[in-house]
């Protein structure tokens, strides 16, 4: 039987209407005689609410904790959920994630899946049952609850379909796929019939929020056919392919940006073997995500390293680097949190030369400054002060003709002026 690992997020599933109209599309699938095992978020907003209350107890709270209350929220949802399919005759359970059986790592808030025991919901489908688990949720050796982090429930409904071998993911969103770019920046922006996984992974991990970065890496290493696609209204959505199909790819698939970032920078570090080691070593310990290293060329036996880091995690990066600077005896540490990252990604860059040039030319001529810059073979992203970001968003996404004009001709006439 054709088995989907539906996942729905918490705008589709935001009220009881939004949780009545999922289950008349699962009783949909169910006609067509899919198996079906269905991953839920916390009702839209609830996880926020949930992290106010503990900030206001204490903004310190210990995470082990923050992870049994954040979790309650998608526990609200399988129940209700659940509770719509019996009322429409459908026999079905629900399930946590420990319940599961998602064994994940130790590291709260930011745990990853070491391996799903899926024997309980393969017994569950036999019985005809549809099963429902409650997605960015799984618990440890020890048995304590974890979470995946934001955006999570994408990662449980992917890293399912895996241990399942299920024949397609769906992940259901309020947008109707991936877009050239955030549409609430770029009106222009389009809807992808199909995107490369690699490239997912990029807008992915470079901000686009339609997928966690991790359930696109599953998704990747376990050949998991995705697709996004709106609860709201029915459509094709985007198709995540794990090859580049034979049409021609576009240069640039897409534009992803994050608010949130922060840049910091160790200033006159000895140039010896092991500084770079000794400033990041902390840095990992701490489990910070750093992006974008940039260590200068050596000038009279010092360096400067920067690296930029998400906002929220700023101040944990300037305190570890100060006292990182103190031991190594460099200068001192500056940063600044008013940085964004902007990021074009297109597997048409493998081919083709003068793309990074064509994005400097153009963040130029809007007159915007360029902090920082990294490449992928797949991708260029850049850091500039978030004042500039949705002219700097707008200005490239016309540029590659992402608004609909072909880009061939525009790289052509860049390279020759
Ligand atoms: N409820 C969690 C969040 O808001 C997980 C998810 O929705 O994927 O991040
Ligand atoms: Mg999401």
């Amino acid at each position: 039987m054709f088995l989907a690992v539906e996942k729905y997020g918490g705008t589709s599933v935001g009220s009881v209407e939004r949780i009545n109209a999922v289950a008349d599309r699962i009783a949909t699938a169910r006609q067509r005689g899919e198996s079906l095992v269905v991953v839920v978020s916390a009702m839209a907003g609830e996880t926020n609410r949930l992290l106010d209350l503990a900030t206001k107890v204490d903004p310190d709270a210990l995470a082990r904790e923050m992870d049994v209350l954040v979790s309650t929220g998608e526990q609200v949802t399988i129940a209700l959920l659940s509770m719509a399919l019996h009322k429409r005759g459908i026999d079905a359970r629900s399930y946590t994630g420990g319940q599961v059986r998602i064994l994940t790592d130790s590291i709260h808030g930011k745990a990853r899946i070491r391996d799903i025991d899926a024997a309980r919901v393969r017994t569950d489908l036999e019985l005809n049952r549809v099963v429902v688990v409650a997605g960015f949720q799984g618990v440890d050796d020890d048995g304590n609850i974890t979470t995946l982090g934001r955006g999570g429930s994408d990662t449980t409904a992917v890293a399912m379909a895996a241990a399942l071998e299920a024949d397609e993911c769906r992940i259901f969103t309020d947008v109707d796929g991936v877009y050239t770019a955030d549409p609430r920046i770029v009106p222009e922006a389009r809807r992808l019939d199909q995107i490369t996984v690699e490239e997912m992974l990029e807008l992915a991990s470079q901000g686009a929020k339609v997928l966690q970065t991790r359930s696109v890496e599953f998704a990747g290493k376990y050949h998991v056919p995705l697709r996004v696609l709106s609860s709201f209204e029915d459509g094709p959505g985007t198709l995540i392919t794990h090859e580049a199909s034979d049409m021609e790819q576009p240069l640039i698939s897409g534009i992803a940006y994050n608010r949130d970032e922060a840049k910091v920078t160790i200033r006159g570090v000895p140039d010896q073997p092991g500084a770079a080691s000794r400033i990041f070593g902390p840095i990992s310990k701490a489990h910070l995500n750093i992006d974008m290293i940039i260590q200068n060329v050596a000038q009279d036996g010092t360096t400067d390293v920067t690296f930029t880091v998400n906002r929220d995690e700023y101040p944990e990066a300037m305190s570890l680097l100060n006292k990182t600077a103190k031991e190594l005896n460099a200068r001192d540490v500056v940063g600044d949190d008013t940085l964004a990252k902007i990021a074009i990604v297109g597997v048409g860059m493998r081919s083709h030369s003068g793309v990074a040039a064509m994005m400097f030319e153009t963040l130029a001529a809007e007159g915007i400054n360029i902090e920082l810059i990294s490449t992928s073979e797949i991708k260029i992203s850049v850091g500039v002060n978030d004042k500039y970001l949705e002219l700097a968003v707008r200005a490239l996404h016309k540029a590659f003709g992402l608004d609909g004009e072909g880009t061939e001709e525009q790289l052509a006439e860049a390279k020759d002026s």
